[in-house]
């Protein structure tokens, strides 16, 4: 039952990943009277334009390998064009699938729902966009975060990765923006749908943050996959092509395109490009993944007396308390650890803490996570630069062909490596780079957050004839650091 002194006990702010799993815990477990303001589509990030779209689109983007390997296996499978308006159609369909399912479980557990934007008005009032207003006892924040463009004079001519998955037709030829994970992600994901790819990104290499040797070898393997990959290079300028007449034109195949891509400006057309290295080319596409930031823009936060970082980050407490002690905030909105599982976590140790009566802070040691290039990187805890700073470690690695694709000729390698404490054997980090290696880190992740030590790895039998198999049979360190 609500507190008669307030229309509900909690509204959450955002249908997202954090936001709906709180609400419909809070509501469904803790029989708290529950409301929830949505104003775009729900499942928020993950589910519309995030993780989920983005991993079948993964998918589709492995095929053209698997039938051109498949061939060496005997098979003749012979290599069709890719229909994206087919995939499309199919995408569309399993997403809006998915909203149904996300606004049932909300309905499900008698969470009230208002597709409507939302901003606070007090401690303990939210103001609908329809101007409503609704009270509560507690507040929760998550509104996710939100790609940004450069700061560059047309820059409104590029698309940022909310875009992708609605394009009209996919571009002969592209030039993405950034080195992290998305960036990576949608460079080799196009290029395995048959775009050519360009990338710049203005670091010494990409994956910033990320184990060097791991991000070395995806870097390489990048660019044999033919992606045109330069490091320390930005952009300088653009423009539409055709508004420069005295510049490089487009290529056929780039002036055949531009009537199908619609770029955000509402002028449609291959770009032309200018980087620091003083190159000019023309794109078809230009796709800016050169970050996010949190959605907490206009939405009477400061006014209340939340204090809000550099970046637009909620600051908040291990209990994703604000200092204003009704209102919460969860999830990419606070710009901890931007990954779904992570939002879920902090939305479910916020009803545990305010609903449960058990004080749950959220630990964000060793999260496991992976990045879904091809080959696909899967990492948990410290990378070698970062665990060397702190304390003597031995190096366990070890690089290979594996066998699947050796036998089809490819010179595919792989990675497995193991970042060791010299003090107390424990395996302080573990950085994959491999087919599937998502789906590895999620094991392995588990014995590095039970702090194993590397004997402990090594008493465990091998399983024969796996890639990971390694990762229990390396005898001796490579080096020491
Ligand atoms: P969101 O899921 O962003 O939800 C916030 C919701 O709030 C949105 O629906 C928004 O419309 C709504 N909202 C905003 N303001 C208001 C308002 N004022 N009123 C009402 N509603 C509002 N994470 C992973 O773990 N693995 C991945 O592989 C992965 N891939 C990604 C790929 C891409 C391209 C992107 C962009 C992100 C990816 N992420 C991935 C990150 C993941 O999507 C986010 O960390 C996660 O969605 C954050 O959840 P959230 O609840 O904080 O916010």
């Amino acid at each position: 039952m609500a507190d008669t002194d307030f229309d509900y006990d909690l509204f959450v702010i955002g249908g997202g990943s954090g936001g709906v799993r709180a609400a419909r815990v809070a509501a469904g477990e803790y029989g708290a009277k529950v409301a929830l303001a949505e104003d775009d589509r729900y499942g928020g990030t993950c589910v519309i334009r995030g993780c989920v779209p983005k991993k079948l689109m993964v998918f589709a983007s492995t095929y053209s390998d698997v039938v051109e390997e498949a061939r060496s296996y005997g098979w003749d499978h012979r290599q069709g064009p890719f229909d994206w308006q087919d995939f499309r159609g199919r995408l569309t369909q399993e997403l809006d699938r998915l909203e149904g399912v996300y606004r049932k479980l909300l309905a499900n557990s008698g969470v009230e729902t208002f597709d409507l934007r939302a901003r606070l008005k007090d401690a303990h009032t939210v103001e609908l966009a329809d101007g409503t207003t609704k009270t509560a006892k507690h507040i929760l924040v998550a509104t996710g975060g939100h790609p940004v463009r450069p700061d560059l004079p047309n820059a409104e001519l590029g698309i940022v990765s909310d875009d992708i998955f609605h394009l009209d037709q996919l571009p002969k030829s592209i030039l993405i923006i950034g080195g992290g994970y998305i960036a990576c992600e949608f460079a080799c994901i196009l290029r395995g749908l048959g775009v050519e790819v360009t990338q710049y990104y203005r670091g010494a290499q990409i994956l910033r943050g990320f184990d060097d040797e791991a991000r070395g070898l995806v870097a390489e393997s990048m660019r044999d996959s033919g992606i045109d990959l330069h490091t320390g290079t930005n952009i300088v300028e653009m423009a539409l092509a055709e508004d420069r007449k005295d510049g490089p034109q487009p290529t056929a195949s780039a002036a055949s395109m531009g009537a199908g891509v619609k770029q955000a400006a509402g002028r449609s057309g291959p770009v032309w490009v200018k980087s620091t290295n003083g190159g000019e080319k023309v794109f078809d596409m230009v796709l800016f993944a050169t970050g996010r930031d949190p959605s907490s823009k206009d939405m009477g936060l400061e006014e209340i007396g939340v204090t809000l970082g550099r970046r637009g980050e909620i600051k908040v407490d291990e209990y994703s308390q604000t200092g204003v002690p009704s209102v919460y905030a969860i999830g990419d909105v606070t710009d901890r650890v931007n990954l779904t599982p992570v939002a879920i976590r902090e939305g479910m140790a916020f009803v545990e803490t305010v609903f449960g009566g058990n004080p749950t802070p959220v630990d964000h040691d060793l999260i496991p996570s992976a990045i879904f290039t091809q080959p696909e990187m899967g990492t948990v805890g410290l990378s070698e630069e970062e665990a060397r700073d702190r304390e003597p470690v031995e190096i366990y690695c070890t690089s290979f062909k594996p066998m699947q694709s050796a036998f089809a000729g490819k010179s595919d390698r792989v990675l497995m490596k193991l970042v060791v404490s010299r003090e107390t054997r424990v395996v302080l980090g573990c950085h994959i780079v491999a087919p599937n290696a998502g789906e590895l880190i999620q094991m392995a992740g588990i014995a590095v957050k039970a702090k194993l030590t590397k004997e402990q790895f090594d008493a465990t039998c091998a399983v024969h004839p796996t890639m990971s198999e390694e990762l229990v049979t390396m005898r001796k360190p490579v080096r020491t650091a």
